[in-house]
C-alpha cells in the first residue's frame, strides 16, 4: 500500500514553487531508515551548544544545591513538600504549584507565537539529550560518511567493537540522567551512597532503571521518531503560529532553479539560481527533511540547515545562506509585525500572573491550621458525666526551618483543654496533633453546641506575632439539650 503527496506542509517561501518539488510516493509500511546527520558547525550551532551546556549544568547541578542545609530544589513526595529555589510548598499550597505550571505553559505558548519551534530545537529535553547521544555516537563511530560506509560493510569486528563501546557509554549516560532525575525527588546526597552500596529496594531500583531505559531508547535510539509520533506538543503547536511567527525557510527566489555547477561558473548564464543542489542542508538535518520543499511539521527549528548553507554560500561566494530564520509574511514580502495583539495579550497575562504569584508567595502566612473533628463520634460522655470532643489539629509549617507553636482555645463554655500546650513542627512539614476538650459535668448542660476557636501562635516572633486560627464545633448529647 502506498500513498502519494508532497512532503511540504506549508508555505512556499517567496511564493514560487521549487523546481524539484515533485510529489513523493511513500509506502505507509516503509521501514524506518536510520538518519545519519552530518555534523555541522556555524554561528547558530555554536549558540545552540552553549545553550545545551547551560541546560545540562542546570539539570545536573540543581539537585545538589544547598543553602544553610536546605535543598534548593526537591520534590519530596514522601514528606509531601515541594521546594523550588528554597521556597517550600506544603500540600495545601499545591494550587500555587498549579499556578506555576500555568505560567510555564503560557510562556511556552507565547514563545511559540513569537519564535515558532525555538523551544523544540534549542531547549526541549528530547532534543538536548539526542544531541548528547548523537555527539557520543559521532565521536565513536565517526561522522555521517563513516557511519554510512560501516553500515554498508555489514557487521565487521571493528563495527561491533565500536557499537559495544557506544552502547556502554550511552548506558552510563542514561544512568547518570536517571539518577539525577530521581535526585529531584529523593535527596541526592542520600541516594548516591545507597546506590554505591547496593542498598536500594526493588521499587527504588525500578524507579532508576525505567527512566534510564526511557532516555536510552527515546533519545539514543528513536530520536526524531519521538518528535514525529510521540510528542503531542509537536502536533498542536502549529495552531499557535501566525504569519509573523519565526520559521525556518528556504529563499526560493534566490535559490531556484537549483542545479550543480562549477565554482567559477556564472549561474545567470546557466539559467540557475544560487542553490548548488549539494544536499548539505538535507544531510545535516536531524529529522532528515529537505527544507527546500517548504515548511514541514518535522522541522524542529534547530537551524542546522542554516549553518550548512551559510558554509556552502560562503565557499561559492554567493552571500548569505539560502535557508534562514524568516516568517510567512517576510517570505511574501510583507512587513513583519513584532507587536501582535495575541502576543501582547499573552505577555501581559504572564506578567500579571508572575506579579500576583510573587505577591502571594512573599505575603503568605508561614503556617497553616486545619481542625479535623473525630469522624467516629460527635462526643463521648464519661462515667462522671463529663462531655468530651476529640479533634486533630493539622499544623503546617511553610517555613524552611522548624518552629515551636503555642496552642490556645477560645470558647463561650468553660472547656478544659487536654493536649500539648506547645508543639514543634519541622520546616515544610505537617504535624497532626490529637487534642481533647472536656465540658465537666456537661451531660446536664443544655446547649445547641458552641463554636470553638483553636489558635496557634508561632513562638519566637514576639515583635511580629504570627497567629492563625480555625473554628470548629463543640457538641453535647442531644438529650441534654
Ligand atoms: S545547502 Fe544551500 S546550496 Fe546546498 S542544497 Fe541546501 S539550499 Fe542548496
Ligand atoms: S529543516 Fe533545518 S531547522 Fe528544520 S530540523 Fe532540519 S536542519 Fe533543523
Amino acid at each position: 500500500m502506498s500513498t502519494a503527496g508532497t512532503a511540504s506542509g506549508g508555505a512556499k517561501a517567496g511564493g514560487g514553487a521549487p523546481s524539484a518539488d515533485a510529489p513523493q510516493t511513500v509506502s505507509l509500511y516503509e521501514r524506518w531508515k536510520r538518519i545519519h546527520p552530518l555534523w555541522v558547525s556555524g554561528g547558530w550551532q555554536t549558540w545552540r551548544r552553549v545553550v545545551l551546556v547551560v541546560l545540562l549544568l542546570v539539570f545536573y547541578a540543581s539537585p545538589w544545591l544547598r543553602w544553610n542545609g536546605e535543598p534548593g530544589v526537591l520534590f519530596d513526595l514522601e514528606h509531601r513538600r515541594f521546594t523550588i529555589f528554597w521556597t517550600t510548598f506544603v500540600p495545601e499550597e499545591f494550587v500555587l504549584l498549579a499556578w506555576l505550571l500555568l505560567i510555564a505553559a503560557l510562556t511556552l505558548f507565547t514563545v511559540t507565537i513569537a519564535a515558532g519551534r525555538v523551544f523544540c530545537g534549542w531547549a526541549c529535553p528530547q532534543t538536548v539529550w539526542t544531541l548528547v547521544y548523537f555527539s557520543i555516537e559521532r565521536f565513536i563511530e565517526g561522522d555521517r560518511n563513516a557511519r554510512l560506509r560501516a553500515e554498508k560493510n555489514g557487521w565487521t569486528r571493528s563495527r561491533l567493537a565500536r557499537k559495544a563501546l557506544k552502547i556502554t557509554i550511552w548506558a552510563a549516560l542514561a544512568l547518570s540522567i536517571s539518577i539525577t532525575f530521581v535526585g529531584y525527588f529523593v535527596p541526592i546526597r542520600e541516594l548516591l551512597p545507597r546506590i554505591a552500596t547496593f542498598d536500594l529496594g526493588k521499587w527504588e531500583t525500578i524507579a532508576i532503571l525505567l527512566p534510564a531505559a526511557g532516555s536510552f531508547v527515546g533519545s539514543g535510539v528513536l530520536r526524531e521518531q519521538v518528535c514525529f509520533h510521540m510528542c503531542p506538543y509537536a502536533r498542536f503547536q502549529s495552531v499557535m503560529f501566525d504569519r509573523d511567527s519565526l520559521i525556518i525557510s528556504y529563499d526560493v527566489d534566490r535559490g531556484e532553479p537549483r542545479g550543480k555547477r562549477r565554482k567559477d561558473a556564472d549561474p545567470a548564464s546557466l539559467g540557475l539560481g544560487s542553490c548548488v543542489d549539494c544536499m548539505k542542508c538535507v544531510h545535516v538535518c536531524p529529522t532528515g527533511i529537505d527544507i527546500r520543499n517548504g515548511l514541514q511539521y518535522q522541522c524542529i527549528g534547530c537551524a542546522a540547515c542554516i549553518d550548512a548553507c551559510t558554509d556552502v554560500m560562503g565557499r561559492m561566494g554567493y552571500g548569505e545562506s539560502l535557508v534562514r530564520y524568516s516568517s510567512e509574511n517576510r517570505d511574501q514580502g510583507v512587513e513583519r509585525h513584532w507587536l501582535r495583539p495575541r502576543l501582547v495579550g499573552y505577555a501581559t497575562l504572564i506578567l500579571v500572573l508572575v506579579g500576583l504569584f510573587g505577591w502571594v508567595v512573599t505575603h503568605r502566612v508561614p503556617m497553616g491550621l486545619t481542625i479535623v473533628r473525630d469522624r467516629n463520634r460527635l462526643y463521648r460522655v464519661d462515667w462522671d458525666g463529663n462531655v468530651e470532643n476529640v479533634y486533630t489539629l493539622r499544623i503546617s509549617n511553610r517555613a524552611d526551618e522548624s518552629h515551636q507553636y503555642a496552642i490556645e482555645v477560645d470558647s463561650p463554655l468553660d472547656l478544659v483543654y487536654d493536649g500539648p500546650s506547645t508543639v514543634e513542627v519541622a520546616g515544610g512539614a505537617l504535624a497532626a496533633v490529637p487534642v481533647r476538650l472536656d465540658l465537666l459535668g456537661g451531660e446536664g448542660v443544655v446547649t445547641e453546641g458552641v463554636d470553638v476557636v483553636f489558635r496557634i501562635r508561632r513562638l519566637g516572633d514576639e515583635g511580629r506575632p504570627v497567629v492563625v486560627e480555625d473554628v470548629s464545633r463543640f457538641h453535647v448529647p442531644k438529650e441534654a439539650r
